[in-house]
């Protein structure tokens, strides 16, 4: 049962504090209906709010968004309008007044759909711990999480050249509602032709996953109906769809390659 709620100002303090029986809260929209629960096993939260987390810088070609940086402020940032559809995808505006960027990361699927954006921009997230700050790529993050009294402090990545960040996330209902499918993408072209592809789906596994099939399948090719048809069609060689309330994982198998066609070709 919850007995403290720390709310520290220095990153350091935040990791002594995070001991046995006690937890990261950073917007708490995922984290506090567990609380609530009778089955919490958190005695302590420790509060990421005042760790001075929250700047967005955009500069010289990158990004770095501090962890505890709300979706709804990293959705006002011009600089980075090319995620706006991203983060208006995600819940509601109540829900991203609260929903950090760093939390987004440990969202379990169907939710994790910035995760999955970030996965394509191929981001690397700065974990601060116990012995000192690490580099972590966001997919060694998927798989290996964080350690004891270790919180990801940053989120970088290199900003896409203009009309190269494709995004669609297929759902029950327009606005607010759990992903059946999300796709993103980063594609450059030289000459017509593709020249890198880094494809990234949500609803297609436990956790957010790069379809290297598609990729490889659309470098060199033109990015035509057919090629892209083609391509799209092979991303269940590298998925694992599921089943949960929102759609089956016969549904979202099917669906999957339309909705990568959709992101790429916009139809
Ligand atoms: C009604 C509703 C609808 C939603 N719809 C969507 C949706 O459409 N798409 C979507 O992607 N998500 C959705 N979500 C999930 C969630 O709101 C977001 O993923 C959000 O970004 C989680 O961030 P948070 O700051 O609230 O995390 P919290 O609830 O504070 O934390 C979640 C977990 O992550 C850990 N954590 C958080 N930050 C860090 C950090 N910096 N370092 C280490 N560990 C950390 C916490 O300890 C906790 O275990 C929805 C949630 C709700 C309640």
């Amino acid at each position: 049962m919850l007995q403290r709620v720390h709310v520290p100002v220095d990153v350091g303090d935040a990791i002594s504090l995070l001991q046995p029986g006690a937890a990261f809260l950073a917007g708490g929209t995922l984290l506090m209906p567990y609380v609530n629960t009778d089955i919490s096993p958190w005695e302590t939260l420790v509060s990421g709010r005042r760790l001075g987390l929250d700047r967005i810088d955009a500069e010289q070609g990158a990004a770095r968004l501090g962890a505890t940086t709300t979706l709804a402020a990293l959705g006002r940032d011009e600089r980075l309008a090319f995620l706006q559809p991203v983060v208006e995808s995600i819940a509601s505006p109540l829900i991203r007044n609260l929903a950090t960027v760093g939390g987004n990361l440990f969202a379990r699927q169907p939710y994790g759909d910035l995760a999955v954006a970030l996965l394509a921009l191929d981001a690397a997230v700065v974990i601060a711990g116990p012995e000192g700050e690490r580099y972590a790529a966001v997919d060694q993050l998927f798989a290996a999480g964080v350690g004891p009294g270790e919180i990801v402090t940053e989120v970088t990545f290199a900003l896409p050249a203009p009309e190269t960040f494709f995004y669609t996330k297929a759902m029950r209902r327009k606005l607010n509602s759990a992903s059946i499918v999300t796709v993103a993408a980063v594609i450059e072209q030289a000459a017509g032709k593709v020249s890198s592809a880094r494809v990234a789906l949500g609803g297609a596994g436990p956790r957010a996953i790069r379809s290297h099939s598609v990729e490889e399948a659309l470098l060199g090719q033109p990015l035509t109906v057919e090629s892209v048809t083609a391509a799209s069609d092979l991303a269940l060689m590298d998925a694992a769809p599921f089943t949960d309330a929102y759609a089956s994982a016969w549904y979202r198998a099917r669906v999957l390659p339309v909705h990568i066609r959709r992101a790429i070709l916009g139809a």
